[in-house]
C-alpha cells in the first residue's frame, strides 16, 4: 500500500497564502535536501508561479553532497530562481539569505519600501529550527522587538528585509509510490500514517543499490555492493536483524526493530549521508508526466 498523506485544511492554507503572497518580493522554499523534489509541496509550485523564488536545501549535513550540488545546478538553472544549501549548523545565516534573496529582486535595492520574504516548508523541513536562528539572532540586537515579531510572525532580518511566516500547513507531493516511502523514511510523515517495516523495506530497495558500502559498514554484513544489490528485501532485513541482536524470544527474529533501527540509522545519519532521490529519478518522474 503507497503512502498516502492528505491534511484537512488545505483549503485553508491555499486562502491564507494566497492573500499573504501578494505583497511578497521573494519566496523562500524550504525544502529537505535529501529529497527536495518529493519535499516541495504542489500547492506553493502554484501560487507562487510568478514570484522568484529561493530553494533552501536545508538538511545538507544529512545529504550526500554530489547529489546536494547537482540538485543546486538544476534549480539554479531555472529562471527567477536561485537555490542554495544550509544546515542548522550555519549559527548565521541570514546573511546568506538575504544575500540570495537580494539577488533574486535586484530591483528592491534603493527603494523605500522594505523587501518581504515568504518562508515556506513542508512540516519536520527545519522550518522552526531555521525561523529560531534568524529570530535569536535578530533578538539579540533588538530585545524589545522579540514578542511583536513573533506574535506578526513576522521577523526583521535587516533594516528594509522582511521575513514572514508561512501561514497553514503544507504537505509534501506524493509523486509515485517511492516518492511517499521515501518521505516517511526521512521523517516528513507522521509516524501513525505508514508502517514501519513497509517503509524500511523500500528504503533498503533503494539503499541496496545506491549507498551498499554504507550499509556493509553499518551493519558489518561482510558483503561486497554486488551481492548486497542482489539480495531480496526481507532478506537484507532479516541479515540485519540477526547482525544487531533483534531477535524475539524463542529466536524469531524481531523485524519491526530492525525496521525501526534502520530507519533511526538514516534519520540520524548514523548510516551515513544519503539522498534518496536524485535529479534524473525527479526528471524521470516529470517525464512520464506523473507530476501535476
Ligand atoms: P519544522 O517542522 O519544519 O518546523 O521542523 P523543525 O525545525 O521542528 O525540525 C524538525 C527536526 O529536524 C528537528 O528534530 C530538528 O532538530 C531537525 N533539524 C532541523 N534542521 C536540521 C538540519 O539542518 N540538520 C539536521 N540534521 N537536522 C535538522
Amino acid at each position: 500500500m503507497a503512502i498516502q498523506w492528505f491534511p484537512g485544511h488545505m483549503h485553508l492554507t491555499r486562502k491564507a497564502i494566497g492573500e499573504r503572497i501578494k505583497d511578497i518580493d521573494v519566496v523562500i522554499e524550504l525544502l529537505d535536501a535529501r529529497l527536495p523534489g518529493s519535499s516541495a509541496n504542489p500547492l506553493l509550485a502554484e501560487l507562487t508561479a510568478h514570484k522568484p523564488t529561493l530553494k533552501v536545501l536545508n538538511k545538507q549535513d544529512l545529504a550526500d553532497s554530489a547529489h546536494t550540488s547537482a540538485w543546486l545546478a538544476w534549480y539554479n538553472a531555472r529562471p527567477a530562481t536561485r537555490a542554495i544549501a544550509l544546515d542548522a549548523s550555519d549559527a548565521a545565516p541570514a546573511r546568506r539569505l538575504i544575500d540570495a534573496c537580494r539577488q533574486l529582486a535586484p530591483n528592491r535595492r534603493g527603494l523605500s519600501k522594505p523587501m518581504r520574504v515568504l518562508i515556506c516548508g513542508i512540516p519536520n523541513v527545519g522550518k522552526s529550527t531555521l525561523i529560531n536562528t534568524l529570530s535569536a539572532k535578530r533578538q539579540a540586537k533588538t530585545g524589545d522587538e522579540a514578542g511583536i515579531t513573533k506574535q506578526e510572525q513576522r521577523i526583521v532580518l535587516d533594516d528594509d528585509f522582511y521575513l514572514w511566516d508561512t501561514p497553514g500547513m503544507l504537505w509534501p507531493r506524493i509523486i509515485v509510490p517511492e516518492s511517499g516511502y521515501r518521505l516517511a523514511a526521512s521523517g516528513a510523515v507522521g509516524r501513525n500514517a505508514y508502517d514501519e517495516e513497509e517503509v524500511a523495506l523500500e528504503l533498503l530497495a533503494y539503499l541496496k543499490h545506491h549507498y551498499a558500502a554504507l550499509l556493509d559498514a553499518r551493519y558489518r554484513l561482510g558483503l561486497d555492493a554486488q551481492a548486497i544489490g542482489a539480495m531480496h528485501d526481507d532478506e537484507l532485513l532479516e541479515l540485519i536483524a540477526r547482525k544487531r541482536g533483534a531477535v524475539m524470544s524463542g529466536g524469531r527474529l524481531n523485524l519491526q526493530k530492525a525496521a525501526e533501527i534502520v530507519l533511526t540509522d538514516l534519520r540520524s545519519a548514523a548510516l551515513g549521508r544519503v539522498t534518496l532521490e536524485s535529479v534524473e529519478d525527479f526528471q524521470a518522474w516529470l517525464a512520464a508526466g506523473q507530476l501535476q
